[in-house]
């Protein structure tokens, strides 16, 4: 279980991202944050990862844990961007090795690791090729495969989807839902489009000026927004 209480965020120059929040996200939860651009959802994607420092008086705690002091790599944590950030020349098994090795970890386990994951994500035709040679969809998946390659204990998603074109996202996130299920992998899926939300998680929580506006099943949250925002928000999805 990966439980935040009070988490909020003012930037240096005074705007305020994100408002006190709690949430807590059980072990094998698929998490959707949903809200409209500005609403806080990178920056508390960010706070989760330790990219960012909260304001005073947060606590992150995982299965009891408390990371909030931790630095990035303590606190294992995958992540995954909208933008892909993948090393262009180095090749897929490249790419996803790269995190492990700074890890140093054994080279056999590497080579274990990365072959677990091509596999996952279903990159065994591309292994040896350059990331510069791979369809938008193909380096998305790459993404996710370096993600999950050190063995998160959450994956956090940050609008993963949202470079590829209508129809390749609707089939990605058909797999991803699967793969994260398949697993039991612990998720956190940030994105502003309500079917996406609503397809792929478990719970939503839609956010709204950097508060959580209602958090619940995507049933739930259509049969009984609580606010004129989750309503308008949601009500055209289902
Ligand atoms: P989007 O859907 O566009 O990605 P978001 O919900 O992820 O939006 P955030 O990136 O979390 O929104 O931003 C929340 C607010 O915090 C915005 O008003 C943004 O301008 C502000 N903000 C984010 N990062 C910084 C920063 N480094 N310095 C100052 N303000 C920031
Ligand atoms: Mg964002």
């Amino acid at each position: 279980t990966l439980t935040l209480r009070n988490i909020a965020k003012t930037f240096p120059g005074g705007t305020t991202a994100l408002r006190p929040t709690d949430l807590e996200i059980a072990k094998g939860e698929i998490l959707s944050l949903l809200g409209p651009s500005g609403c806080g959802k990178s920056t508390l994607l960010r706070i989760i990862a330790g990219l960012e420092t909260p304001d005073p008086g947060a606590s992150i705690i995982f299965d009891g844990e408390d990371v909030t002091q931790q630095s990035v790599e303590r606190r294992k944590i995958g992540m995954v961007f909208q933008s892909y950030a993948l090393f262009p020349n180095m090749s897929v098994r490249g790419n996803i090795g790269y995190g492990l090795k700074m890890q140093k970890l054994p080279k056999a386990e590497i080579a274990a690791r990365v072959a677990e994951v091509i596999d996952l994500c279903r990159l065994g035709h591309y292994a040896d090729r350059a990331i510069t040679a791979l369809s938008g969809g193909q380096r998305q998946r790459v993404a996710l495969a370096r993600a999950m390659a050190p063995r998160p204990r959450v994956l956090l998603l940050d609008e993963p989807l949202s470079a590829l074109d209508a129809a390749l996202r609707g089939q990605l996130r058909d797999e991803l839902a699967l793969l994260l299920r398949q697993f039991g992998i612990t998720a956190i899926f940030v994105t502003h489009d309500q079917d996406e939300a609503m397809a792929i998680a478990d719970r939503v929580a839609v956010m709204s000026q950097g508060a959580v506006a209602q958090i619940g099943t995507p049933e739930a949250l259509y049969r009984n927004p609580a606010t004129s925002f989750v309503a308008r928000f949601v009500g055209d999805a289902m």
